[in-house]
């Protein structure tokens, strides 16, 4: 292969990009909106809507290969492009990931657990929900992200009324889990069904989005790191997924662990990776598509990474401002990640802050000081 395409124009399709132009691959981006951040990198943009027939036609034509960036991604453009081209991850994997009832199902039928939940789709189903899943958490089945799309309801009046709000469309309600952790592990598996794995994440979410990244995950002992990977590997083996996946754990009070969602693709919690390993989730996006062998990440840094939301971009007064980058950029091991996005707002990814360190503490005491310096939440 020497040009490869990937579907969605965000900062995943940025990085991606990155990493397949450093093995030398000409790069195609199909995304409708202009100055996206993946196709600012890329040598070529395709600027059509994903299930454009002529947008397809020209992505068959210019490119050996395809992924995707975007989650939501209709999965018929998937398949489409899959009569002409390899594309990984396939239709069917992503179809999984974008449906939380059908995914809840997977990681079932994988022998994972996952939060206790019920499938709301009507209002029979909402009169038979059981008490014991409130308090709970109500997501609609299709398009959330970042806690949107979700709502937290105490009791049944509070449900009824948040299903009402969200008009009706099909949901789970979940289970409010009491939580010690927020774990992730991202594989990456090869069409003959190798699998390797970056280390195991750990995560603190603020509002719902992603905010903290620590590599290696504070407070685990290595039966609980090895039932995270081989739970994400059994995921991804029953899907018959091929590319990188990511899969969302909680850690429970009681010690216990259960899977929460998944993403057919890098993650957020794996940009640590492109600094403080030697092989990143891009690297290894690249590795799958393209048939290349399958090395296992080695963490060669313990490292922290900030994610930079739109926020930091206005002063208290509500003015847009840039944040000092010079004060941020003399701390040490700092490495600062920018999307090239023309409009911040608030709880927008605009970039993110990876801070490596010889020790798990220097790492931690350099992002402390960048979070101060940028005026984050300490952790
Ligand atoms: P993402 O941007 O990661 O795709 P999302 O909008 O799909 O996010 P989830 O991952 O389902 O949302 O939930 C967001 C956060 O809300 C979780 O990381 C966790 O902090 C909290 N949360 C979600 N479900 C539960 C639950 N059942 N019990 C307790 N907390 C939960
Ligand atoms: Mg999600
Ligand atoms: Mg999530």
């Amino acid at each position: 292969a020497t040009t490869l395409g990937v579907m969605g124009g965000g900062q995943l399709g940025r990085m991606f990009v990155h990493a397949a132009q450093q093995l030398g691959y000409r790069t195609v981006v199909l995304e409708a909106e202009a100055d996206s951040p993946a196709a600012q990198a890329a040598h070529h943009q395709v600027r059509t809507a994903y299930l454009d027939p002529a947008g397809l036609a020209e992505l068959v034509r210019e490119c050996d290969a395809v992924t995707t960036e975007f989650e939501n991604v209709p999965a018929d453009a998937l398949r489409e492009l899959a009569d002409h081209r390899p594309v990984a991850p396939a239709a069917a994997a992503v179809a999984v990931c974008q449906d939380r009832v059908a995914e809840k199902a997977h990681f079932a039928a994988s022998g994972v657990p996952c939060a206790p939940y019920a499938v709301i789709d009507s209002e029979t189903a909402l009169a038979a929900v059981s008490d014991t899943l409130l308090p709970g958490i109500l997501k609609t089945a299709r398009l959330g992200y970042d806690g949107k799309g979700q709502v937290r309801v105490a009791d049944r009046a509070a449900l009824e009324a948040a299903w009402t709000d969200l008009q009706g469309v099909t949901c789970v309600l979940e289970q409010r889990l009491s939580l010690a952790d927020e774990l992730s592990v991202i594989v990456a598996r090869g069409a003959a069904g190798e699998v390797v794995h970056l280390p195991v994440q750990h995560n603190l979410h603020r509002d719902g989005i992603l905010a903290v990244t620590q590599v290696p995950a504070p407070g685990l002992d290595a039966a609980q790191v090895e039932q995270a990977v081989a739970s994400a590997e059994r995921i991804a083996a029953s899907l018959d997924y091929v590319g990188v996946l990511c899969v969302e754990f909680f850690l429970l009070t009681d010690g216990s662990l259960v899977a929460n969602e998944m993403a057919p693709r890098p993650h957020n919690s794996g940009h640590y990776s492109i600094d403080a390993c030697d092989v990143s989730q891009f690297d290894l996006q690249v590795r799958c598509m393209t048939g290349l062998p399958l090395v296992a990440p080695r963490l060669h840094s313990p490292a922290v990474m900030l994610n930079l939301l739109g926020d930091l971009w206005f002063d208290a007064e509500g003015r847009e401002r840039s944040p000092d980058w010079a004060a941020v950029l003399a701390l040490p091991g700092v490495h600062l990640h920018l999307y090239g996005k023309a409009q911040a707002r608030r709880g927008r990814k605009m970039g993110h802050l990876t801070l490596t360190g010889a020790t798990p503490e220097a790492a931690r005491d350099a992002a402390l000081k960048a979070g101060a310096l940028l005026g984050l939440e300490a952790f």
